[in-house]
């Protein structure tokens, strides 16, 4: 083991590589520990009366919920997280079993699996009852139906935030109002009737000034990519640091040190010259340096990151980890607008920007990180970012000049997921760029 290393799988085999070790950042274990931490909290709401919300990650209103003392549950973590501990193919095939068709996004599959065999969390917590389903609509329309199969479920009120879809590329000042409209007139209510609270707008704008402060530390993390060689992985390294801003440590102290720590981490490796710490170890040599567009997979996560560590392949800009916020672009939860605020953060998730506004982003990422090439992940499950892909990858290789890569798995459902083939597109997209590279020097 490296120093700076640690082996936090106490032997447990990996696919791919039995008994081997796992190494990880050092803040990814104070990551792990957060998220846990939350699990257990969730399986003691019961007891200490907290009210639990569910809601998804897109659109999330942490800062709200935190102002109100509810405790959020967000369902595609537990899909994900259920899949990294190899719990989701069982799930899936329950919900299947139940009647939901293949072709169901494996996220809603997984949840509603686990929910049928008794609503027990990826980390072994129980999973209390949402007292209020909160359905911040941005940009998926399956996450309407996962909400009413949910109210199916449950005997508890169900509020919706409906996000305009950002159709021209911007956010309009009537977009803007028409959100704060609903937080003010439906979404905070509910909350009220809830929690029985009085909505306190100073703890609010409280929360908001701490995630400012956060989301600065955060920015600073995934612009050092620009460096060489890269100090970070910006995909799966990246998911650990996207893991507490997305989910439910927005407004706290516990994610101002979380992202300080993380900061001062990368800064190290950047001093020292280091890469990011892979699976296997420290990184060796940056012989590719890409940009992705789409999720990771996650049944078969660490196998799918050796696939590019070991070629020398590195992350420097992802799509995925803007899911939950565009906050390399310049926006910081406003503590002296607090509603405004909410709103302009839903209205700018990924999610939410239309085909031309994720192409452009992705060649904003190109030039700013100095990718030798962009490479496509699509995943089987989710329409909303599959669709329009290969005109995305065609779109791309014109304006940049650059070799796309196209893979295809899916999320959560193992059975998609092919790591000969997989291996194999990945070997021979590199294998184009290293020849395109000899080709240009050639020519030079
Ligand atoms: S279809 Fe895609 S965006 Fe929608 S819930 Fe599934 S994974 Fe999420």
């Amino acid at each position: 083991m490296s120093p700076g290393t640690v082996n936090t799988e106490g032997g447990r085999s990996m696919p791919g590589d039995a008994k081997a070790p796992v190494s990880k950042e050092p803040s990814m274990e104070m990551q792990k520990e957060m998220i846990a931490g939350h699990f257990r909290q969730l399986g003691r709401a019961g007891q200490e009366g907290r009210k639990v919300v569910y809601t998804f990650v897109p659109g999330n209103l942490t800062e709200l919920m935190g102002a109100f003392g509810c405790l959020p549950v967000l369902p595609e973590i537990n899909a994900l997280q259920s899949a990294m501990r190899k719990k989701s193919a069982g799930y899936i095939a329950t919900a299947e079993k139940a009647g939901h068709s293949e072709d169901v996004c494996t996220y809603v599959k997984c949840d509603i699996g686990m929910l049928k065999s008794g609503n027990t969390g990826p980390t072994g917590e129980p999973l209390p009852k949402p007292d209020l389903l909160l359905l911040s609509y941005t940009g998926c329309f399956t996450f309407m139906k996962w909400f009413e199969l949910l109210k199916e479920e449950y005997d508890c009120p169900v509020t919706m935030l409906h996000v305009p879809y950002q159709g021209d590329g911007k956010i309009t000042d009537e977009m803007v109002a028409y959100v704060v409209e609903q937080l003010r007139e439906t979404v905070i209510p509910a909350f009220e009737k809830v929690t029985g609270r009085a909505f306190d707008e100073a703890e609010l704008s409280r929360r908001l000034a701490l995630s400012a402060m956060a989301e600065e530390d955060f920015v600073s993390v995934l612009e050092s990519a620009r460096a060489r060689p890269s100090p970070i992985d910006a995909y799966f390294g990246g998911v650990y640091y996207i893991g507490p801003i997305f989910t439910s440590f927005r407004g706290t102290d516990e994610a101002i040190r979380y992202y300080a720590a993380v900061r001062e981490e990368v800064a190290g490796r950047i001093s020292r010259g280091e890469g990011p710490i892979t699976p296997d170890g420290p990184m060796g040599e940056q012989k590719f340096r890409l940009v992705v567009e789409g999720p990771p997979n996650w049944t078969s996560f660490r196998e799918f990151w050796k696939m590019f560590a070991s070629e020398g392949a590195v992350f420097v800009a992802s799509t995925y980890t803007k899911v939950g916020g565009l906050y390399d672009r310049g926006f910081r939860h406003d503590p002296e607008k607090p509603l405004e605020t909410l709103a302009r953060y839903c209205l700018g998730c990924y999610t939410n920007l239309s085909l031309p506004a994720r192409i452009g982003l992705i060649e904003e990422y190109v030039k700013k990180y100095e990718a030798d090439g962009f490479l496509i992940h699509s995943v089987k499950s989710c329409n909303s970012f599959s669709a329009g892909q290969l005109l995305m990858l065609r779109e791309l290789e014109s304006r940049t000049g650059l070799a796309g890569g196209f893979i295809e798995s899916d999320l959560v459902d193992p059975r998609y997921f092919s790591a000969a083939n997989v291996r194999n597109r990945i070997e021979s997209y590199l294998q184009m760029i290293d020849q395109k590279r000899s080709h240009s020097k050639a020519a030079s």
